[in-house]
């Protein structure tokens, strides 16, 4: 499972990082970058995902097809 922040849509509410801190921070700019996506099991970047109301956080399957949102 792979990871990513679109930047454009990222509104920086920080759910994200609530949910999965160590797969999450906040920029300088108060948008989410991905830190360390392996840290956690991919239900946790679901839910991280499935938080995100903007659908910034992007999902994909080891052969990067997006499966999210
Ligand atoms: S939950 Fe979505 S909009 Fe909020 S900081 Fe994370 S990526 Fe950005």
């Amino acid at each position: 499972m792979f990871v990513r922040v679109n930047k454009e849509l990222c509104i920086g509410l920080g759910n994200c990082v609530v949910i999965a801190p160590t797969v999450f921070r906040m920029n300088t700019s108060n948008i989410a970058v991905v830190t360390d996506p392996t840290s956690v099991a991919n239900d946790k970047l679901w839910e991280a995902a499935e938080s995100c109301t903007a659908e910034a956080i992007i999902l994909e399957d080891d052969s990067g097809n997006m499966v999210f949102p």
